[in-house]
């Protein structure tokens, strides 16, 4: 055998020394020749053939369940990263914690994405002018509370400024309407 690809040239360079090469193929090479839609048919052929008497085989099948089972025990996930995982994976990423059971109160009513969405945004839209409505209800319920003098103070305490009204001095006569005619003409 030669130490070098026939298709390329390539120097083959073995991982262990004492074997030689069967191909006289390089790696990329040796790939090509073997993985050709045909072979790869044949492949999946052989391999569904295989499961298929697995199956048919009720002792192999029981030892098969039995490893699972194992596997799922010893290295398997808990009902807690799957509910996790599942939660990231979530296709419904878009509807906020808050409104997931309203989600899934739709779902079973059969009704569509799209309209959910619809429906759970203008759901929130109402739970946010609810939450509004309340927030000024108890605002104005605190102030009605209060005395007078109260409401002034906390007026003060919120940088309102005392004013002294405004009261025009009658007798100036730039005030009056005339007077101001009067500079004009
Ligand atoms: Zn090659």
């Amino acid at each position: 055998m030669t130490d070098t690809c026939r298709e390329c040239g390539r120097k083959l360079t073995a991982a262990r020394p004492d074997r030689v090469s069967k191909t006289g193929l390089c790696v990329d090479h040796a790939n090509k020749v073997k993985w050709t839609p045909e072979s790869r048919a044949k492949l999946a052929a052989a391999v569904r053939a295989r499961h298929a008497r697995e199956r048919a085989d009720p002792v192999k099948m029981a030892a098969k369940v039995a490893s699972g089972q194992r596997l799922q025990r010893d290295h398997g996930s808990t009902p807690e990263m799957v509910a996790k995982q599942s939660a990231g994976r979530s296709r419904t990423f878009w509807c906020p914690e808050a409104y997931r059971g309203l989600n899934r109160e739709l779902k079973r009513k059969q009704i569509g994405l799209a309209e959910r969405k619809q429906m759970i945004a203008t759901e929130m839209l109402r739970d946010a002018h609810r939450r509004e409505m309340a927030a000024l209800a108890a605002e104005r319920a605190r102030r009605n509370a209060m005395s007078p003098f109260e409401r002034q103070e906390e007026r003060l305490r919120n940088g309102a400024s005392v004013v002294t009204k405004f009261t025009p001095r009658r007798a100036d006569p730039s005030y009056t309407l005339g007077g101001v005619v009067g500079a004009i003409a």
